[in-house]
């Protein structure tokens, strides 16, 4: 049976592990996430062991980047597990801090997102990337890593952190993984688990939509066109509500002004299967 693995709860333990690495010239790579652990999340820690020394995995449901009404209380939680799929692929240490240790009593300051955080996620979620920025910027302090890795999956997020680790002059290079899919196509992703049988079937269509929109502008087709024909797709297949699936610059995420100027676009979407809200997005 393999070893299990090192989990740290508090600060004082997690910098004792961390400065003998350094002591060391060791490189750390850091992997947040808020657990129920996928082959997405793992393919993370697993870029992370060819980028350093040493691999670290933060598990932390952060209450910070949950709306009021969002899914905080019911959001998949698997420790044991997600325990055991970090073993087998040999990451090297757990940073699993409670609330109450990320978020003592008297907590008060915080970092702002910038301007990548406006639009898109930020319109229907207006104080996640707040909370994003906030924690991620703690858990860089806190972990001190030479990288950072993070999913395309969440593409918005990743461009959020790029302007705080820019912006605030964090010094660590921040690196994005690509999006692992089901053999269907839907992006793997904790939420996911909320998906009833029939709702799993309809899933992979937003994943189809989005990349046929994508060869359809990549090929010179009108955006706007484009889009609506994408929307009613989406509605056809039972997807009740769209928040928005629109096409964006890839860096900045702002509106194209001349969408097929043969600049790097990127198309995001955000959708709804009954009580689950599904996010995507594919190069164009
Ligand atoms: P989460 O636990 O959902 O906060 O995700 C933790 C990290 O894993 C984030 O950087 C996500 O973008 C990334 N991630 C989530 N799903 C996937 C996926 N299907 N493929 C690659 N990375 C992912």
């Amino acid at each position: 049976m393999s070893e299990s693995i090192k989990v740290v709860r508090n600060l004082r333990d997690l910098r004792k592990a961390t400065s003998k690495w350094r002591q060391r010239g060791e490189s750390i790579a850091l992997v947040p996430t808020m657990g129920a652990l996928h082959a997405g999340h793992l393919a993370l820690v697993k870029l992370a062991k060819k980028k350093a020394d040493k691999a670290v995995v933060s598990i932390f449901v952060n209450p910070t980047q949950f709306g009021p009404k969002e899914d905080l209380s019911r959001y998949p939680r698997d420790e044991a597990g997600d325990l055991a799929k970090l073993t087998a692929v040999h990451a090297d240490l757990v940073w699993a801090p409670s609330v109450e240790e990320m978020y003592p009593d008297g907590f008060s300051a915080s970092v702002r997102a910038g301007s990548a955080a406006k639009e898109l996620e930020g319109e229907f979620r207006p104080f996640h990337f707040d909370g994003v920025a906030t924690v991620c910027t703690k858990l860089f302090n806190q972990v001190t890593p030479d990288i950072a890795i993070f999913g395309e999956k969440d593409y918005q997020q990743l461009a959020v952190l790029r302007q705080v680790v820019r912006d605030l002059d964090i010094p660590l290079k921040l690196i994005g993984g690509p999006t692992k899919r089901d053999k269907d196509g839907l992006a793997l992703s904790s939420r996911n688990a909320y998906l009833s049988e029939d709702e799993r079937k309809i899933a992979p269509t937003l994943h189809a939509v989005i990349s046929a929109l994508a060869k359809d502008v990549a090929n010179g087709a009108d955006v706007r066109s484009g889009v609506t024909k994408a929307k009613r797709k989406l509605t056809a297949a039972g997807f009740q509500k769209i928040d928005y699936l629109e096409v964006r610059d890839a860096q900045t995420l702002a509106q194209p002004d001349n969408e097929a100027d043969g600049r790097d676009l990127r198309v995001l979407a955000a959708v709804w299967l009954g009580k689950t809200r599904l996010i995507d997005n594919v190069a164009v």
